[in-house]
């Protein structure tokens, strides 16, 4: 049988948390939280469910939520959407973003995506009949460079995949160069998915840029984020999207009958409890508590660290500790040591290794510990 997806096999991050449950290893590969989220939050579900909301929510999904959307991108980047035609409640990021490629993308369109990148986007683009047109970050410091983003616009060139805070690197994209991509963009139509999943998990002196903050990017820009990653509730997979109104038109027409709504008790639950902005405001320090305890103990290794400006994740260079690849560190690492971290060559399309793997430290202080105490023998 000839396949759509020709390349592509269960995800690293299936596999990674397999073997890291076969292996007894703590997991700080795929990126979840192992705490639990706010009881609150948990009951606001429960008294949603009980107040009798369990039937199909509007297509693009509550006006509460949809209205507390609006009004928290309107405070933290000045950008005020339209909730009636411009923010549709979705199925996690992952479904926001494929929606919004099969959406605006059409056979022979060019999409480009900055390596390393997310592994959804590729897939996504073939799905969708487009040609992904890979731009690599710049090696070591995962900076954009934008000669080579500007190298590679053509008149075919329907939209640019953006991901500040991003993953797997833990960069986040300054002002300048948020302002680079704004002027490079400002003479042609190009269209933008901006990923911006770890919005609220950005360490000081960095700041999150959102698209939204840019009007000449948030006219041309879908931006996604995730409810999964801001309130420790990956397994609810509730995200939304955020467009000018002709682009969110756009994105309904799939969204419906992608998946047509979204769950029903949650969207009142997150509705309610986005009323209070405290929880995602001090997500910074409460990431950044776990970012250094992580990074003070793996500073007793022969790892070195990369920088980490926003995400959940840290990544390190392997290269004083083993002359594995990549990958075979991993592996290793997970079976040898118990600890499990994902290697960055799976964010690239040609497996490049340059010998950084990713650890995901949203999680228990006493997790953290546990994985430091066994990984001091590096
Ligand atoms: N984009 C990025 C960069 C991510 O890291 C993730 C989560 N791993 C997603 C999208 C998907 O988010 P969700 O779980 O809400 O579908
Ligand atoms: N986004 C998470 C990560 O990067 C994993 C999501 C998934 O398992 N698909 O680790």
């Amino acid at each position: 049988m000839t396949t759509k997806l020709p390349a592509v096999g269960t995800t690293i991050f299936t596999v990674m948390s397999a073997l890291a449950a076969e292996k007894n290893a703590v997991n700080l590969g795929q990126g979840f939280p192992d705490f639990g989220c706010d009881p609150a939050l948990l009951q606001a579900v429960t008294d949603a469910m009980a107040a009798g909301h369990n039937q199909y929510p509007p297509m693009p999904g509550i006006l509460p939520l949809r209205n507390a959307i609006v009004s928290k991108i309107e405070a933290l980047y000045g950008h005020r959407y339209s909730a009636a035609d411009e923010i549709t409640i979705t199925a996690g990021a992952t479904q926001a973003i494929i929606t919004a490629v099969l959406a605006v993308v059409r056979p022979g369109d060019e999409v480009i995506v900055l390596e390393p990148c997310y592994d959804s986007y590729v897939p996504n683009i073939e799905l969708a009949g487009g040609t992904v047109v890979r731009v690599p970050l710049t090696p070591g410091t995962f900076r954009p460079d934008f000669d080579k983003i500007a190298a590679a616009l053509t008149p075919k060139t329907r939209a640019i995949i953006v991901n500040t805070p991003h993953n797997p690197s833990a960069t986040v994209w300054t002002d300048a160069e948020m302002r680079r991509l704004d002027d490079l963009l400002a003479p042609t139509e190009v269209l933008v998915i901006a990923d911006e999943v770890y919005e609220h998990m950005v360490y000081a002196p960095q700041r999150h840029e959102s698209a939204a903050r840019y009007p000449g990017l948030a006219a041309r820009s879908f931006i996604v984020s995730s409810f999964g990653k801001t309130y420790h509730v990956t397994g609810w997979k509730v995200g939304y999207v955020a467009a000018p109104a002709p682009l969110t038109a756009e994105f309904r027409k799939v969204h419906q009958f992608n998946v047509f709504t979204v769950n029903t008790p949650m969207q009142h639950a997150l509705a309610q409890f986005m009323a209070d902005p405290a929880p995602y405001l001090e997500l910074p320090a409460f990431y950044q508590h776990k970012r250094d305890l992580f990074a003070t103990g793996l500073a007793k290794t022969r790892l070195k660290l990369l920088p980490s400006e926003g995400t959940y994740f840290q990544c390190v260079d392997i290269s004083a500790v083993s002359s594995l690849s990549e990958s075979e560190f991993c592996l290793w690492l997970t079976g040898e040591i118990g600890v499990a971290a994902i290697p960055l060559s799976a964010f690239y399309g040609d497996g490049f290794d340059q010998r950084v793997v990713r650890f995901c430290f949203a999680k228990k202080d006493e997790t953290l510990n546990a994985a430091l105490e066994r990984l001091a023998r590096l």
